[in-house]
């Protein structure tokens, strides 16, 4: 799910570059220690991040709020039995869950409490 303060470029630490082509380890926040230490990721705790990178741009919160109602419809769905991307019935492999139609793998049932209306 995006966040505020994830840069719309990193798409992950298992990538050597990121969406933009900078390659992830170069702009590492020095001399702080650690792998995550990356001005392309949010800051465990909160505050703020030296920036050791031309291209970090921080999704507009249009894009955080279509990101987020995205979610919201593919929980809602799978809640409902039914495939995000079509709608289609729920096919249950174990734990696991694909799209009838398309065979996509969807997500695991892990508790009603992961997927549910999230009350607590
Ligand atoms: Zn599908």
């Amino acid at each position: 799910m995006k966040s505020e303060k994830t840069c719309v470029h990193f798409r992950g630490i298992q990538h050597d570059t990121c969406l933009a082509g900078v390659v992830v380890r170069s702009v590492r926040v020095v001399p702080e220690k650690g792998p995550y230490r990356l001005p392309c990721l949010p800051v465990i705790g909160g505050g703020d991040i030296p920036n050791n990178c031309e291209q970090r741009r921080y999704p507009t919160a249009e894009e955080v709020a279509a990101d987020h109602a995205m979610w919201e419809r593919a929980f809602a769905a799978f809640a409902a039995g039914k495939s995000p991307c079509c709608d289609a019935p729920l096919e249950s492999r174990g734990t696991a869950r694909f799209c009838s139609k398309c065979r996509e793998f969807v997500g695991r049932e892990c508790g009603a409490e992961d997927i549910g209306d999230g009350a607590k």
